[in-house]
């Protein structure tokens, strides 16, 4: 156990400013303090979430803006007080590093939702004043409520997803009851989307894949669906109707709700997990006439991401990835809004030396 005084200049992938590539540079660590864990990092996912930030589209940044929040590596110092994780440990970080930890929301487990905001992975004011970076980098200090344990047999570079993909479409599968006897389709086969088609086919639901294209039915079908349909056919809308007890929304860009919610059985949910900036007009009639719901949802809770890995673990479950070198990050994000993506790429750190 050894504690460290001085901050640490770190090296990392950070866009210099909104909509610029990311470039090599070194950041700033803080000193490990009693409660905090030295993560050397091994690999980091890029989510879409990534590109909506560093290009702005979800408000303003400050710059250099290292992002990441799929991050796995190692445990290689700890405070003095730390009791939850040990110097060698496997870990992972997700979408949050810190919240109030006393709000109503917090108690009860729901850190995402905490009252006073949760402190993002990246570009979030930190609790001490500092803007946090996120995981395209070598290390990170974070306070140990926030560091999650990567159970054994599942391979560390495709764990990195599951610590944003997999929490953000295991929570809303879990929380409106997909498992067996229900129907769910999964909007949009991407990093969240090929995350949500196995962990729901895991808790064995009926899984339909909705994706624009037939392109990657033969994947879908692999990955645990039972049916694939194109939403680029207008026919789709007219044979799918009523069908669904769940529809997961998991698209980066504006649909048209109105017409997925005609897709839902009576009782049915739309959940929207996708992120587009823009505002998405639902029409009244289409929920009314099937006493439907539309609703958000967002990452999950520090125990329920535990559960969703240690469900991962029990379930052979892990991320389809690409692994790539940080210099091909840019290159990445271009591929990622072409929807060119097979099904989350990984940076691995090693390539950052
Ligand atoms: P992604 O890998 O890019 O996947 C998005 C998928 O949506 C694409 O693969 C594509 O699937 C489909 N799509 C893209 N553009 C489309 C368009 N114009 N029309 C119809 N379909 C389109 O992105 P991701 O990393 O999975 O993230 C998805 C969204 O979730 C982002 O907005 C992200 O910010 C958000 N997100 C939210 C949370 C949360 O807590 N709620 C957490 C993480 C991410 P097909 O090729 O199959 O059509
Ligand atoms: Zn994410």
């Amino acid at each position: 156990m050894t504690q460290l005084v001085s901050t640490r200049l770190v090296t990392a992938y950070a866009a210099p400013a909104a909509a610029a590539p990311l470039v090599a540079t070194q950041i700033e660590r803080r000193a490990v303090g009693a409660h905090d864990v030295l993560i050397e990092i091994k690999y980091s996912g890029i989510c879409h979430s990534d590109i909506h930030t560093v290009r702005g589209e979800w408000g303003e940044q400050s710059f250099p803006l290292a992002p990441g929040h799929e991050i796995v590596g190692v445990v290689t110092e700890i405070g003095a007080e730390v009791t939850r994780h040990q110097i060698g440990d496997t870990v992972g970080v997700g979408c949050m590093v810190n919240s109030c930890g006393e709000c109503d929301y917090c108690l009860a487990g729901d850190q995402q939702y905490c009252r006073q905001g949760m402190v993002g992975t990246y570009g979030a004011v930190d609790r001490d004043g500092s803007t946090t970076q996120g995981g395209y980098s070598t290390h990170v200090v974070v306070t140990e409520d926030f560091v999650l344990s990567i159970p054994e047999g599942i391979n560390l570079q495709n764990a990195a997803p599951l610590l944003c993909a997999g929490i953000t479409t295991y929570s809303p599968l879990k929380r409106w009851g997909a498992g067996a006897g229900r129907k769910v389709a999964i909007v949009g086969l991407g990093g969240l989307g090929h995350m949500a088609v196995k962990i729901a086919a895991a808790m064995g639901a009926e899984v339909t894949v909705l994706s624009q294209t037939l392109s990657k039915q033969e994947d879908g079908l692999r990955l645990g669906a039972t049916h694939y349909y194109a939403t680029s056919n207008p026919e789709t809308f007219k044979e799918l109707a009523g069908s669904f007890d769940l529809i997961l929304n998991t698209v980066s860009a504006p649909l048209e709700i109105s017409s997925y919610l005609g897709l839902l059985r009576v009782d049915g949910a739309m959940v929207n997990v996708g992120a587009p900036a823009e505002p998405l007009p639902v029409n009244a009639m289409a929920l009314i006439g099937g006493r439907r719901s539309f609703a958000g949802s967002m990452i999950g809770g520090i125990a329920e991401t535990q559960e969703m890995l240690d469900f991962c673990a029990a379930h052979s479950l892990s991320a389809d990835i690409e692994l790539i070198s940080a210099e091909q990050i840019n290159e990445a994000y271009e591929r990622v809004l072409s929807s060119d993506v097979r099904y989350r790429f990984v940076i691995d750190t090693a390539t950052m030396a």
